[in-house]
C-alpha cells in the first residue's frame, strides 16, 4: 500500500511520462536541483553549528556557514542539473524510440496504412460509426497478367486513393492482401454513403502505373452500421456479407448491410436484393 503510494508519487513527481522534449526535463532538472541543493545547504548549515557548538570552528559562525552553504549549494546545484540532463537526455532517447517502435509496429509496411491490428485497436474505442470493408475486384488476375511486383503496385495507388478521399476524422487501414477498412466517424450515414460511391469511382476511373503497365482496378465494397451492442467480429461480419453479395453481384459496387434482407445469408445467391442496396457501375 505505502510502496505503491511512493511509487505513483515518485512517477507523479517526476513526470517521465513527460519527457518527449526538452521541456519537462529542464524543468525537473531545476526542481530537483533546487531540492537537492536546500538539503546539502542544511545538512552543512546544521553541521556548522554542531562544530561551532562543540568550538571546533577556528573562523566565526556566520562566515562559515556563508562560505559553507554558498559553496554546497552550488556544487550539488551543478552536479544534480547535470546529472538530471543526463538522465532526461536518455529518457528522450527512450521516449521517440518507443513511439517510433508503436508506429511501426501499427503501420502496415507496404501502403503505410494503419494494419489490421491497430484498425481493431481504434474500431473498439468507437460506439458509433460506420465500416466499410474493401476488397480490389479480381486481383489474382493483375498478379497472374503483371506480375506479384505489379500487384503491389496497385495496392498501394489504392491505398493512396483510399487515404486521399476518406482522410481524417476516419480511419483507412489495410487489412489483408488486398482488402481495406475504413472507419467513418463523425459523419451522416448519407455522406457515409456518398463517400463510399466517391471511393468506388474514384479507384474505378483512374488509371495506375504499376512497373511498365497501366492497369484499370475496380473495387467491391461492404458497408455496415457500429452500434454500441456489436464487437468488431459482430460488425465485420456485416460489412463482409455486404462486401459478399456486392461480389456476387457483379462486383464493382457498395451494398449496404442495412439494406440487405434480414434473413440473406451469404450460402444464398439468388438473393432478391433492394434496388438502393448497389451502386451501378
Ligand atoms: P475477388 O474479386 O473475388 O476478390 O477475387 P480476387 O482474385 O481479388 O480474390 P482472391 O482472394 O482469389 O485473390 C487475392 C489474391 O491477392 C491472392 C493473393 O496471392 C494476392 N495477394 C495477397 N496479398 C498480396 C500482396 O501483398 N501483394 C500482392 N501482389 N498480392 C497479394
Ligand atoms: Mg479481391
Ligand atoms: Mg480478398
Amino acid at each position: 500500500m505505502l510502496k505503491k503510494r511512493i511509487e505513483a508519487w515518485v512517477i507523479r513527481d517526476i513526470g517521465l511520462t513527460e519527457f518527449d522534449n526538452w521541456d519537462p526535463v529542464m524543468r525537473f532538472a531545476t526542481r530537483l536541483s533546487i531540492r537537492t541543493s536546500i538539503i546539502a545547504c542544511t545538512m552543512v548549515a546544521s553541521t556548522l553549528v554542531v562544530l561551532h557548538a562543540l568550538g571546533v570552528l577556528l573562523n566565526p559562525l556566520l562566515r562559515d556557514l556563508a562560505i559553507g552553504c554558498g559553496i554546497a549549494f552550488i556544487v550539488s546545484f551543478a552536479l544534480t542539473m547535470l546529472c538530471s540532463l543526463y538522465m532526461g537526455y536518455a529518457v528522450i532517447h527512450l521516449a521517440r524510440t518507443r513511439l517510433e517502435f508503436r508506429q511501426m509496429s501499427r503501420t502496415d509496411m507496404l501502403s503505410g496504412l494503419l494494419n489490421r491490428r491497430a484498425f481493431i485497436d481504434d474500431l473498439s474505442q468507437v460506439e458509433r460509426g460506420y465500416l466499410l470493408i474493401i476488397d480490389i475486384d479480381r486481383f489474382k488476375q493483375i498478379n497472374d497478367r503483371y506480375g506479384h511486383l505489379a500487384g503491389d503496385d496497385v495496392i498501394v495507388s489504392v491505398a493512396e486513393m483510399l487515404k486521399e478521399t476518406a482522410g481524417p476524422p476516419h480511419l483507412v487501414a489495410r487489412i489483408g492482401g488486398e482488402e481495406f477498412a475504413i472507419l467513418f466517424r463523425d459523419t451522416d450515414f448519407a455522406e457515409v454513403v456518398s463517400l463510399a460511391e466517391k471511393l468506388r469511382r474514384t479507384v474505378a476511373n483512374r488509371q495506375i502505373e504499376a512497373v511498365h503497365h497501366t492497369i484499370t482496378v475496380t473495387v467491391s465494397g461492404g458497408l455496415a452500421d457500429i452500434t454500441p451492442i456489436l464487437d468488431f467480429s459482430a460488425v465485420y461480419a456485416a460489412a463482409d456479407r455486404a462486401l459478399y453479395i456486392a461480389k456476387s453481384a457483379g462486383r464493382n459496387r457498395i451494398v449496404l448491410e442495412r439494406d440487405l434482407p434480414r434473413t440473406a445469408h451469404i450460402d444464398s445467391p439468388a438473393i432478391d436484393l433492394p434496388d438502393a442496396a448497389f451502386s451501378v457501375a
